[in-house]
């Protein structure tokens, strides 16, 4: 499954003229696998066994060129630590308020929203993003 997608996201990497360093490839399969919307840190700290010469800085230009190309997208909240996610289908967001985690799940687009927002303020929409925030299992027997 993950295999699949790693192979269409190299071609189309290659299809935008990108080279494929090993790097590269790493940083996209640690993505693709992860699941888990990984900061540019970390996705540095589980690879740096693998590829000592690697830097922080190395991590962000490729999650930038990802997302030029369009197989990322970064979620911005305020601070320094953007958090990846891999572009799939659309889906929403689950924040756990406890430890940050984030979890995908699938809703129809709330399409209807944007029709009224831009009805209602003249605005041309370009996208949305909804986010609910409670306490993941893990955090909720934790505190038991
Ligand atoms: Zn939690
Ligand atoms: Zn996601």
């Amino acid at each position: 499954m993950s295999e699949v997608r790693i192979n269409e996201a190299i071609d189309t990497l290659k299809q935008s003229g990108v080279r494929i360093t090993p790097q590269r490839h790493a940083i996209l399969e640690h993505l693709i696998q992860s699941m888990t919307h990984p900061t540019a840190d970390e996705i540095y700290k589980s690879l740096e066994g693998k590829f000592p010469n690697m830097s922080v800085a190395t991590v962000y230009n490729n999650l930038r060129v990802f997302k030029e190309v369009g197989l990322v997208k970064e979620l911005t909240y305020g601070d320094a630590s953007s958090r990846f996610d891999c572009v799939t289908t659309e889906h929403y967001h689950i924040i756990c308020e406890g430890c940050g985690k984030i979890v995908d799940f699938h809703y129809p687009g709330l399409d209807e929203v944007e029709t009224l927002a831009e009805s209602v303020t003249g605005f041309d929409v370009g996208h949305h993003r909804m986010e609910i925030y409670g306490t993941c299992p893990d955090c909720k027997t934790k505190k038991h």
